[in-house]
């Protein structure tokens, strides 16, 4: 779905989701609304993260929909940079580690597939690297 998320050419710039703001009112919105829902302005399209923090999240074992893989994991994440709170895929290689308050980043990859069956690209948080532990750099 184009609007969604940015997929940055080279690795210098980590993908980020698209949302939209309002000038007048400060607010930011994900999913991007036509309008501000405050003031019912016009909103710029505008980066709204891609760092952020788990508030919930829950590890679905079941038949997976939309040709996730499964189990899968969703849940809310609080963004950094502008507080959103935003429903989320998570990385399904790392589900042992997701717990509430862990810093995770946005990552755009294949994962699962499209009606056809295709590789599918999407957005998903997973968790962003520990700098303190022993044995890794
Ligand atoms: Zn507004």
């Amino acid at each position: 779905m184009p609007g969604i998320f940015t997929l940055p050419p080279y690795d210098d710039e980590p993908p980020a989701l698209l949302g939209g703001f309002c000038p007048v009112c400060n607010a930011y919105y994900f999913p991007r609304p036509k309008y501000c829902r405050a003031c019912l302005g016009p909103l710029k399209e505008t980066r709204v993260g891609s760092e952020g923090s788990i508030y919930s999240f829950t590890i679905v074992r079941k038949k997976a929909p939309l040709g996730l893989p499964q189990p899968y994991g969703v849940g809310y994440v609080i963004l950094k940079e502008t507080g959103l709170f935003i429903f989320s895929l998570f990385d399904p290689a790392t589900l042992d580690k997701l717990r509430i308050g862990l810093p995770v980043r946005l990552a755009v990859n294949t994962l699962g597939v499209d009606i056809n069956g295709s590789p599918c690209l999407r957005p998903y948080f997973t968790p962003m690297p520990v700098m303190s532990d022993p044995g890794k750099i």
